[in-house]
């Protein structure tokens, strides 16, 4: 059954338009006028094709096939269609066109009699996944698997300090589409109790999505399987020195919380990148000084570090080692140095199954293609210990992703969704 790559590439065309800064990359964030456009695009395209569309109180959407008959296992693909500032065309909203291209597809060929499946299909749309808002990522998947819930509603603030709850009430104030006979949002109470998902009755979690990183295309590969998921460990470090005049104090005399936080991370730094693996990775992603004047030694350092891998045991013993350099730096150097576990997620392993049975069929398909590891999460992952879930990863060109400059080759972009439709049909058999 194959897909209609024009049909395909021209929602994506069509989408990328839905940004706030255009001409420098897409802006989309969830729960704004510019989501409810390119929610508009999709929820039309699924009203056309005869679908039932289910909207949660996170604003997660679930569109059904119209041939769905109830009660028989479900088959989700999905992804997200929100992005960072200034983001790429593709991250997300690759994988939602991927789902919505598998389901015209089977709505026409339902339609003439040349398929008959025996599970349900939907395609799911996961609400603020990049945190732009928030600052918590995958939130929408997060309340669906029944990590996130009430609490979460008051607890998670965007950067004007209005919290989850009031941003989901204030979506009132969006009109809905005219084109669109379905409203865009679920704007009843903000009531999440019904959100979490009844994981018994769904078969399969699939999500298509860009690599996001280097490695299919140095590799001259075209798409990849993803078999395993870093978890991290983020840990956040402070420093205090002593805080001096930056003339009158000699070098012998200083306890500058800047220069041992720099040794501190460099020898960090080439301990993990000495691994024999090559694959852990070590982040010092958020730094804050004090007092940050030219003339004053910096008294105190504010920093994060995660660690990331597949193996759990990497994780914990190069966060140790680097704890323990951080230590053994500010005791040499007269600092005290505190430390405190912000957070952590466990490595995730993708369905062996779907990941088995993925690899036969694309050597029969002769796909140029490897089983391969995800060092970023995404929405599947929280799906993962409940349900059987598979990645499709189609390559980033030059690696680059959450910039203006993402893109993929159109030919993988169609290939990797055609054997999304090629994955969804066995499932569906
Ligand atoms: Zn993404």
């Amino acid at each position: 059954m194959k897909i209609n790559e024009q049909r395909l590439l021209g929602n994506l065309h069509e989408l990328r338009k839905f940004t706030t800064t255009p001409g420098e990359g897409v802006t989309r964030f969830s729960y704004t006028p510019m989501d409810a456009k390119a929610r508009a695009y999709i929820i039309k395209r699924a009203e056309a094709a005869g679908c039932s569309v289910a909207i949660d109180a996170l604003q997660n959407i679930r569109i059904g096939l119209g041939a769905n008959v109830p009660g028989r296992p479900i088959v989700l693909a999905g992804s997200h269609i929100d992005t960072v500032q200034n983001g790429g065309w593709l991250d997300g909203i690759y994988g939602v066109c991927g789902a919505l291209e598998v389901m015209e597809t089977l709505t026409e060929e339902i339609g003439r009699g040349t398929f008959v499946p025996s599970c349900n299909y939907e395609v799911i749309l996961f609400a603020e996944e990049e945190g732009s808002n928030f600052g918590s990522t995958m939130t929408g998947s997060k309340f669906l698997a029944g990590k996130y819930g009430e609490a979460e509603l008051d607890s998670l603030k965007d950067g004007a300090g209005n919290t989850l709850r009031q941003r989901l009430a204030a979506l009132a104030d969006i009109p809905d589409a005219p084109e669109c006979a379905l409203p865009l949002y679920n704007r009843g109470d903000v009531d999440v109790s019904e959100v979490p998902l009844d994981f018994g009755t769904i078969k399969t979690m699939l999500e298509l999505h860009i690599e996001q990183g280097p490695v299919l295309d140095r590799e001259g590969l075209s798409m990849g399987i993803v078999d395993n998921i870093f978890g991290m460990r983020v840990v956040e470090f402070t420093l205090s020195g002593l805080g001096n005049h930056a003339g009158a104090s000699p070098m012998s005399e200083r306890a500058d919380a800047l220069c041992a936080a720099a040794e501190a991370i460099t020898e960090c730094e080439s301990i993990v990148r000495s691994d024999e693996d090559h694959r852990t990775v070590v982040t010092f992603g958020h730094i804050e000084m004090l007092p940050n004047q030219s003339n004053v030694i910096p008294e105190t350092v504010h920093l994060t570090m995660e660690v990331r891998d597949r193996d759990k045991a990497k994780i914990d013993g190069y966060t140790q080692i680097c704890i323990d350099t951080f230590r053994s730096v500010c005791e040499e150097r007269g600092l005290e140095c505190s430390i405190h576990e912000h957070s952590s997620s466990v490595p995730i392993v993708l369905s062996r199954r779907l990941v088995g049975e993925m690899t036969r069929r694309a050597e029969d398909h002769q796909i140029n293609f490897k089983v391969m590891d995800s060092g970023a999460v995404h929405d599947a992952c929280m799906l993962a210990e409940h349900v059987d879930t598979g990645m499709i990863f189609a390559p980033s060109i030059n690696g680059r992703s959450h910039v203006p400059e993402e893109d993929t080759d159109e030919a993988d972009l169609v290939s990797a969704a055609q054997f999304l439709m090629d994955t969804v049909l066995e499932e569906l058999k």
